[in-house]
This record gives C-alpha cells, structure tokens and sequence, in this order.
C-alpha cells in the first residue's frame, strides 16, 4: 500500500513574486470575444468580413473596414474630408471628446462619404462608424450626409448609406436634432430625379437617424442580428410599465414587422448591392 506516498507538489507562488516562463501570455488583440455568443473567437478566425464562426454574429466594423469589403479596390474618392464638428454650444469636454474620436477612429468625423464602383458599376455612399462618438449625428455628419445626395442628384448616382448610429449627438442640442430634417430635405430631392437609395442598417442604428435617413431607403436592407430602433428598450419599458420580448428591435422582428425589405449577411452584402444597382440603372 503506497496510500501514503509524498506527492510532488507544485510550490504555491509567493505574492509578489515574478511569474516569467510560468504564465503563458496572449498577445493582445490574439482572441476577441463575440458579444452575441459570448465565446472567445481566435481574431483569424473572423477573417476579413468580421464574422463570428460559432453564432454567425457580424463584429462591429469600421468604416475603412467595411469600405474594403464593399467597394472595388482603389476605386474610392473622398468628399468633403474637410467637414468637421466645431463646438456650437461649447458643451464641456466635447471638443476633447472629438479629439480622441478622431485618433481612435482615425476618422475626421462620423461619417465617411465619396463615391466609388461595386462590380464596376458608380455608386455615391455614405459609410457609418459606430467607433466615433457611437456613430452619433451632429451638424458635420448631418452636413456631409446632405452635401451626399445633393452632389449625387448632380452626377445623378445611386446612393449606399450603411448606417450605425445611437442617434442624435448630445453635445449639439438642437443643432443635431436639425440634421433630421436638413437630410431628409436633400434625400426627397435625389427621389424627385427618380434616383435609387438604398440603405443597409448596420447594428446599432437608433434614435435620430432611424427616425431620418435610415428609414427613407427606397430599398432597406440590415445585417442580421443588428439592433434597430428609435428609443431605447429602457426608456420603453419604463414609460409603458411592461417588459419586452428578447428579440425586441432586433432586425429580425424588424423585418417581421414590415420596415426592412431583406436581411443579407455580410459577405453577401456586395453581391446584393451589386445586383440592385444593375436592376435600376
Ligand atoms: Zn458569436
């Protein structure tokens, strides 16, 4: 009988002690973590359109990101790099704040517009990017979305708008909230000229762009899963005195209830653009 036999015991680091060689280290950024299926996804295996091979869930993108997937390759031209937010109500902290969107994002502002080819074909577009201030529609979104349609209706080009919003900016009143007309003024002018819109929600889009230009589309498709809606679940709950179902704004029950025309997963987004855009030529 060896019940008693000694047994090699790792030795319990001491506090304070270094762990080198111990402790394996994960380079950052090595695995992310999918927010849907809340497993830990290897970055690889996202690939290039930024899809969660477990759940199918569509990553959060940039705007260069979805740029490169969408469009051909060095067929993008820039407008109006040269709008940028200024500071209305000198609102505390906001002009910071724009700073370090813009080095985060690496965007001038919250929206990035030009046109460019899909499969060879013109388009004017507008892409969204939820990483700048959560995508939110101040005077130099809601500008740069305008001058969009107007110098589209000019060339007389379809336009792309991928939107992702939490809304109105906060920090510009009712300066932001004037964008929603201001947009929708230029959006009806395009329309008048028999010129196609196409909108594709990407998650998140709510508030003051899903009561504006996300919703005028004469085509709207979303990514699957993408939340979209006006007010929050929250603010809803609270003023109704009711919980909703879990599925609730998603695009799924979006769609159910007749205010997106298809829902197209991602990396079949380019393929459909490209189709709707030769049925309208
Ligand atoms: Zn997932």
């Amino acid at each position: 009988m060896r019940l008693f036999k000694k047994r090699a015991y790792i030795p319990i680091q001491q506090a304070g002690e270094k762990a080198e060689g111990t402790v394996p280290s994960v380079p950052d950024g090595m695995f992310q973590k999918c927010p849907n299926c809340q497993r830990a996804v290897y970055s690889k295996d996202l690939g290039e359109e930024k899809i969660c091979p477990n759940c199918s869930y569509a990553f959060r993108i940039s705007a260069q990101e979805r740029l490169r997937i969408i469009m051909d390759d060095g067929s993008f031209e820039e407008w109006d790099e040269d709008v940028v937010s200024v500071d209305p109500l000198e609102f505390p902290g906001y002009d910071k704040k724009i700073v370090q969107a813009q080095i985060k994002s690496g965007l001038r502002e919250a929206v990035l517009t030009g046109k460019g080819t899909i499969e060879g074909q013109a388009v004017a577009f507008g892409i969204m990017d939820s990483h700048f201030i959560m995508g939110s529609m101040g005077h130099a979104v809601g500008e740069k979305i305008a001058r969009l349609f107007e110098r589209s209706t000019e060339e007389r080009l379809p336009v792309i708008l991928f939107t992702a919003s939490g809304g109105a900016r906060m920090q510009e009143g009712i300066i932001s909230l004037m964008q929603m007309a201001k947009t929708s003024a230029a959006i009806a002018n395009h329309s008048k000229e028999g010129l196609l819109y196409i909108t594709v929600l990407t998650d998140p889009t709510t508030g003051g762009v899903t009561a504006s230009f996300a919703m005028q589309g004469d085509i709207i498709l979303s990514e699957p899963n993408a939340l979209v809606g006006f007010a929050g679940r929250r603010v809803i709950e609270q003023t109704i005195k009711e919980s909703l179902p879990e599925n609730f704004q998603r695009a799924e029950m979006v769609l159910e209830n007749g205010f997106i025309d298809k829902i197209v997963p991602r990396n079949e987004l380019r393929g459909m653009l490209s189709k709707l855009i030769a049925l309208h030529v």
